[in-house]
């Protein structure tokens, strides 16, 4: 028998499986899915089994048998290992990176160097003995031993000493030490009158054991439930009172945390059609796409509740994704109050051993809804019912290195192999979705209302031009400066958000609002510090950064940005008693504090809250009633034609944290382009008309979804070879595409250089080309048995989410 194993070896062009001899001990037991460690050239590494097969080409001499089989059971289904092999054709990754996103960290290789002693009659240097111990074999940590590394290497040149890598396993189950207690209480009798009655603490132990025969305590319980030591439990266990077991348990993160029962709304009309559509399809078991368009608090996560109550009652499975910042307690919690254990929540503060742990509950079905972020899409559950997507136009969900999958095409493959329905929902569904759903291919469901019949706030959009011109130089502008006043005299919340996405680097006019852009593409040129200079990234226009506005010839010309804690000290200079709270990528860098963070929020513990893209979600207070975004115009200028998408996404987001509740919301927008119509469309909170809009606009100049778009990137440490190879890969492409396919580039990248590589890329830009993924395959064997060698690494993104 043999196994066909993809090995773990990275940083090695090989992507196909090897075949290994089973050897007999295995033959009975072996499936595909499991792991194995293999030899491979002189180590042993981790394998995957995708196959098992009764022949193979290798010849019998260079036939290798398999080293050891590390599952039983195998830790990927057989609809792993087919999704496996369509992830590897729909984003052109190894099969060992599609492998091992499908499984948490725990349970990928660790590779440690093994120092093994085999001449053992030779004389070992005292440093080297040392370092063994009396043991034959230790495992080598470079920096610890560096002074040693020339002897060792000496040595190993000598054969005294082998190196090699072995693979570590790191899937530590979490255990406790369990204290058994001796059930025969006659028995508990006489070592409770054979202890002396000095030691009164081990009697009280053994009395209190006469009581509980035979039941099983956690150690640590019994010492705090009897306020008693170690070293007494340990005296008792050595007469025989008990004996300690170890138990595998489950690491809780939410173990701390009371949790209310959340009352189930009756639904409104609007929520009921949608769900009783969803539910119809659901029991003709359909593989059928939802879009689920819904206003910000119509009340969508209610629907969602009620479709996977109903997939529970036959006992199936649900998986919940949302974007990782939205994935706040307030969020969770309303899943974990509805179905209570039956959730698991995995998101990115979950450590290692917890990521393990609620993976394991998933693949034994211990829990039956999973609420987490993009990769919780592989849950390895059996018998879906049903996936839902929230917040589905979020670029998060497309992951930006090997593989690079979107979420939302994994969820409808694992739709299809499952037979269930999917619910994509948005306040703002992506252009692709949206139009996917108007060509029939996904089913639209609307909500227009909001669920408890609130009004959307008054969204005023204010001019920050005239503010300059009327001599305000503030980041405030007066009528913002007004409404947080009359907020803090009100003792009311209120929410500012500054708009900062990615490197937000154009060159915009503080007086006339421009900014400057590509003649040829409608795209903001992007400004490159080092050499001072503007870019378009979609044709490689340049140009100097003007000294004076080429519109109004103001002189008020710049790169533009601010960061929070600029506008925390504006908000303590302008509003000295205003208590204040940020949140952005600084102050949530420690585990858990961004639930602080919200907590410290909610109970009314501070006045403003001040953030960037993370706190435009999922927030639900009560007493906020002011939203103020600082600078529409970060995400309006991106140098990415989804500039204007995003930036009404963002804007009708932030907008929906207002007036949730009782009081009355009120949005106020600042912006150097108040006549755009992104904002425009978001004051209004008018999805439809945007995207007709932008519609129009994607079709002029074929964006998506009028048209598919490929990234290419080139790295390499020396600026001239990376220019040089993406060059010759825009050749090589334009001589096998066909002529109707647009190759846009090299140009270098907006963030041009990374850690000293040097960054260059090529747009592919197409609407119809069958060849396409197997011109894309050739080009990466180019790369990886020529290029590769060179240093240069390349990477393709089929559907980027971004370009820059
Ligand atoms: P969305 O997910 O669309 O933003 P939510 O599901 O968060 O909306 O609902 C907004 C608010 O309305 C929540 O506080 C929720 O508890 C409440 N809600 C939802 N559905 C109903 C309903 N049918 N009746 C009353 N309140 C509802
Ligand atoms: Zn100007
Ligand atoms: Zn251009």
């Amino acid at each position: 028998m043999y196994a066909e194993v993809i090995v773990d070896v990275s940083a090695y062009p090989i992507d196909r499986p090897f075949d290994y001899l089973v050897p007999e001990v295995y033959q009975a037991i072996i499936e595909s899915g499991s792991r194995v460690k293999v030899p491979f050239g002189n180590r042993q590494v981790l394998g995957y089994i995708t196959a098992l097969k009764n022949e193979t080409d290798v010849p019998t001499d260079k036939q290798k048998p398999i080293g050891e089989l590390l599952d039983i059971e195998p830790v990927l289904t057989q609809e792993m290992l087919a999704m496996t092999k369509w992830l590897k054709r729909q984003t052109l990754c190894y099969e060992i990176d599609a492998l091992q996103v499908m499984l948490p960290s725990a349970m990928r290789a660790k590779y440690e160097k093994m120092l093994r002693i085999v001449d053992v009659n030779a004389e070992l240097p005292e440093s080297v003995q040392a370092l063994f111990q009396h043991k034959d074999s230790v495992e080598l940590k470079a920096d610890e031993s560096k002074e040693l590394l020339s002897i060792i290497k000496k040595l190993v040149k000598a054969k005294i000493l082998v190196l090699e890598t072995s693979v570590k396993q790191k899937t530590a189950v979490k255990k406790v030490r369990m204290v058994n207690i001796e059930p025969d209480v006659d028995r508990l009798q006489m070592i409770y009158e054979s202890i002396s009655n000095q030691a009164k603490k081990q009697k009280d132990v053994v009395k209190w054991m006469m009581d509980n025969v035979g039941t099983c305590i956690a150690s640590t319980d019994l010492l705090k439930l009897l306020n008693t030591s170690n070293v007494v439990l340990n005296a008792v266990i050595e007469k025989g009172a008990a004996t300690f077991e170890m138990e595998e348990v489950y690491r809780d993160p939410y173990a701390e945390r009371t949790i209310d029962v959340s009352t189930k709304h009756s639904l409104t009309d609007e929520q009921q059609l949608a769900l009783n559509e969803i539910i119809h399809s659901y029991n003709k078991h359909e593989a059928r796409t939802f879009l689920l368009h819904g206003i910000t608090g119509s009340g969508k996560t209610e629907v969602y509740l009620q479709a996977i109550e109903r997939s529970l009652s036959d006992d199936k499975e649900a998986i919940v994704l949302v974007p990782e910042i939205s994935l706040t307690p307030q969020m969770t919690n309303r899943f974990k109050e509805r179905f209570g254990s039956l959730v698991a929540v995995l998101h990115s503060g979950l450590s290692v051993g917890e990521k393990y742990d609620e993976w394991r509950k998933i693949k034994r079905g211990e829990v039956k809804v999973v609420v987490g972020a993009r990769s919780a899409i592989f849950a390895p559950f059996q018998n879906i019912g049903l996936i839902i997507l929230d917040e589905e136009h979020e670029g998060t969900y497309k992951q930006d290195d090997s593989p690079r999958y979107h979420a939302r095409d994994v969820a409808i493959w694992r739709s299809e192999f499952h037979n269930c329905p999917v619910i994509l929902g948005s306040a703002t569904p992506s252009l692709e979705s949206y139009a996917r759903a108007k060509k029939g291919n996904y089913t639209l469901l609307t909500l227009e209302n909001r669920a408890r019949g609130q009004e959307l706030p008054q969204v005023s959009v204010i001019d920050m031009r005239e503010q300059l011109k009327n001599g305000n130089r503030s980041m405030f502008s007066l009528e913002l400066a007004e409404a947080i006043h009359s907020r803090l005299e009100k003792e009311e919340q209120m929410v500012l958000f500054l708009n900062r996405r990615g490197h937000s680097s154009f060159v915009l006019c503080r007086d006339c609002g421009t900014v400057v852009e590509c003649p040829n593409c409608d795209i903001s040129l992007t400004y490159h510090r080092h050499q001072e200079r503007l870019k378009c990234h979609y044709c490689g226009e340049e140009s100097r950064v003007p000294n004076i506005c080429p519109e109004c010839n103001s002189e008020h010309i710049r790169f533009f940005g601010t960061g929070t804690q600029k506008v925390e000290e504006e908000i303590a200079r302008l509003f000295p008693t205003a208590r204040v709270l940020r949140m952005d990528v600084d102050t949530t860098r420690k585990k858990g504090s961004h639930e602080h963070i919200l907590n410290s929020f909610g109970e009314m513990k501070a006045d403003i809250l001040l953030g960037t893209q993370m706190i435009a979600k999922g927030l639900d207070f009560p007493n906020i009633t002011l939203v103020g975004v600082l600078s529409a115009d970060t995400t309006l200028h991106l140098a990415d034609f989804r500039a204007a998408e995003k930036t009404f996404q963002l804007l009708t987001q932030v907008s929906g944290r207002a007036g949730r509740h009782d009081k009355k919301g009120e949005v106020i927008v600042q912006t150097y382009s108040p006549e755009h119509y992104a904002i425009q469309f978001a004051q209004h909170h008018d999805f439809i008309a945007f995207y007709h809009q932008e519609m129009i606009n994607r079709k002029q100049f074929t964006y998506p979804p009028f048209s598919y778009v490929v990234l290419i990137q080139f790295t390499h440490e020396d600026v001239l070879m990376t220019a040089e190879y993406s060059h010759k890969a825009a050749k090589w492409l334009n001589e096998n595409l066909s002529d109707t396919v647009e190759i846009i580039g090299p140009t270098a990248s907006s963030i041009s250089r990374v850690q000293n590589r040097y960054r260059y890329q090529c747009l592919i830009k197409y609407k119809k080309e069958p060849m396409l993924p197997d011109i894309l395959q050739q080009l990466i064997r180019i790369y990886r048995t020529d290029w590769m060698k060179k240093g240069i690494l390349m990477s393709i993104d089929l559907n980027p989410s971004s370009i820059m």
